[in-house]
């Protein structure tokens, strides 16, 4: 099979998947750049996204799965592959203590159904813009809360058994933004949170609190990935940029931000090229004032 026969055989299931060719790589990313996908495929229920990995592993076709797009950053060279899209299952639901949440689901949503409920845990996940696939991927974290702390499971789809594991908090191996599935040959399809009862207004005013601090803190105005870099052991990443006098640095349509030196925004027309070179150059800047190496949080496809 090759991606004109993919194409066939999503034209005859075409109630479980939605895909576009030569799609926007800036239509698929928080970051608002890059060049084309040659096909981006939505599968709409486990089954089916199941399935498709199946079919491009055994036509070998290049592929990466991506969830809402908020933490990668696709070439402007445009990705010769199939990006499936997870942003479709977005199936959640709560038995007792448990929430359960499909891999597309944002965990902004997920922390406001455990707030519903009145089940807390979940307040730190509100506001980080991605899905619970891509959240478990990089164990994201905020306000002294992260995936690990929460987690209980996560069925992935297994590239090497081809066939659908269920991997607990040990064997998922979470640590600072990192997890087993980055070192590839998963996927997340589902994850189940343990959360315990709370009262749903205290809950939602740490929720609120913690967005207030986002809006206070962060350019949530323009595109961007979040944070670029890792924390730097001892460091304030930000910081360290800001005082390498950075802020404000631009490089096309890419800018430090005023506001948050640790974001790089688009402040319009940044192409992925300009991104990629105000990260070499802060990383190098930094290097040469401080000996300190930063480490790039976001992924490049
Ligand atoms: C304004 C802003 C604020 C942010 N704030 C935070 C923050 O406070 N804390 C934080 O940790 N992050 C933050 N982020 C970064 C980002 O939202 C998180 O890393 C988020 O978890 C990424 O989810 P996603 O669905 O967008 O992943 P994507 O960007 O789509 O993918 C990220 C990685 O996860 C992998 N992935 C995605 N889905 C799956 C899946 N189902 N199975 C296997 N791998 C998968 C992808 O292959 C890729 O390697 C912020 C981003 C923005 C734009």
């Amino acid at each position: 099979m090759d991606i004109g026969s993919l194409k066939s055989f999503l034209d005859e299931r075409a109630d479980e998947y939605e895909y576009t060719a030569d799609a926007d790589a800036s239509e698929l990313t928080s970051f608002r750049c890059g060049g084309k996908v040659r096909l981006a495929v939505s599968p709409k229920s486990t089954r089916s996204l199941c399935a498709l990995l199946r079919a491009l592993t055994e036509a070998c076709i290049r592929h990466d799965v991506i969830g809402l797009g908020t933490n990668v950053l696709v070439d402007d060279g445009g990705y010769d592959g199939v990006l499936v899209i997870t942003s479709l299952m977005t199936e959640l639901t709560i038995d007792g203590e448990t929430l359960t949440a499909e891999c597309g689901r944002g965990i902004t949503s997920c922390a406001s159904a455990a707030q519903k409920a009145g089940l807390s845990g979940f307040s730190f996940a509100f506001g980080i813009p991605g899905s619970v696939g891509g959240a478990v991927a990089m164990n994201a974290g905020a306000y002294g809360g992260e995936i690990s702390d929460i987690i209980l499971s996560a069925d992935c789809w297994d590239f090497g058994e081809r066939r659908i594991v269920t991997l607990d908090r040990e064997a998922l191996s979470l640590g600072y933004r990192d997890s087993v599935i980055r070192r590839g040959g998963l996927v997340v399809l589902s994850a189940k949170f343990g959360l315990q009862k709370g009262d749903p207004d205290a809950i939602f005013a740490e929720m609120t609190d913690f967005m207030n601090r986002r809006r206070e803190k962060q350019p949530l105005s323009y595109p961007s990935a979040g944070s670029v870099f890792k924390r730097a052991p001892g460091h304030y990443t930000g910081k360290l940029i800001e005082d390498a006098g950075l802020k404000g640095v631009r490089i096309g349509g890419a800018e430090v931000s005023e506001k948050h030196a640790g974001f790089i925004i688009n402040k319009g027309g940044a192409t992925a090229g300009d991104v990629k070179a105000l990260v070499e150059l802060v990383t190098s800047r930094v290097y040469e004032k401080f000996g300190v190496v930063l480490e790039r949080e976001i992924i490049y496809l």
